[in-house]
């Protein structure tokens, strides 16, 4: 059993607590909230990686030239990055 400290009070208390009980500041519900939405978040900016990357295979590839999958890419793969990179910045904060 591991035993965390309350970030509001500073007490320490068992890991499996869902609220200080000194406090009663639910910070491992909230941890875990923000923990999933930072996975959720890494997983949008990989998706848009890897849909970017797609659309860049495709658009090299393609035969019409007119094709602006290429565009669509390079978007997709910025986009996918700021978010990635966003997200990694507020997991090292939380840590
Ligand atoms: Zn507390």
């Amino acid at each position: 059993m591991a035993l965390i400290k309350c970030p509001k009070c500073g007490a320490d208390f068992s890991s499996f607590a869902e609220k200080c009980p000194k406090c009663a500041s639910p910070f491992e519900k909230l941890n875990k909230i923000k923990a999933g939405l930072i996975r959720l978040g890494i997983a949008l900016g990989i998706s848009f990686i890897v849909f970017g990357f797609v659309e860049l295979f495709l658009g090299m590839t393609a035969k019409d030239p007119m094709d602006f999958n290429i565009e669509i890419g390079f978007i997709a793969i910025v986009i996918g990055l700021s978010i990635l990179f966003k997200f990694l910045w507020t997991m090292k904060k939380i840590k």
